[in-house]
């Protein structure tokens, strides 16, 4: 399945990784380089669970028989872009619900307080 990856990913992505690795250094005193591969980890930790997040909705498309044409990275986030809609409210709920399933993915287990 492609993936594409607007142009302004690469943009608002470096802005951001700037921005972060900028006050990194100035405020909380981080070395250039540290703060850098900070604000690049930032982004990239950003990007890498929004692909998880639309992977989530997929697979659930995918479960009832509906296909993905792409998945998209943009700068305010990402979609999952299918061929049809669901045919019924179930598989509906069941292609948006898919996606707390992939991000407690992230969640350590078991949870800490
Ligand atoms: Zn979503």
């Amino acid at each position: 399945m492609p993936l594409y990856i607007q142009w302004s990913v690469l943009i608002v992505g470096g802005l951001i990784a700037w921005l972060t690795s900028n006050s990194l250094v100035s405020r909380a005193g981080v070395d250039t380089s540290t703060g850098i591969s900070l604000g690049l980890s930032f982004v990239a930790g950003y990007l890498v669970s929004v692909l998880v997040h639309e992977v989530g909705h997929t697979v659930a498309a995918r479960h009832f028989g509906i296909g993905v044409r792409r998945i998209s990275l943009l700068f305010y986030g990402g979609a999952a872009e299918l061929e049809s809609s669901p045919p019924d409210p179930v598989s509906a709920s069941a292609v948006l619900a898919a996606t707390f399933s992939s991000n407690a993915s992230f969640e350590p287990w078991p949870p800490k307080m």
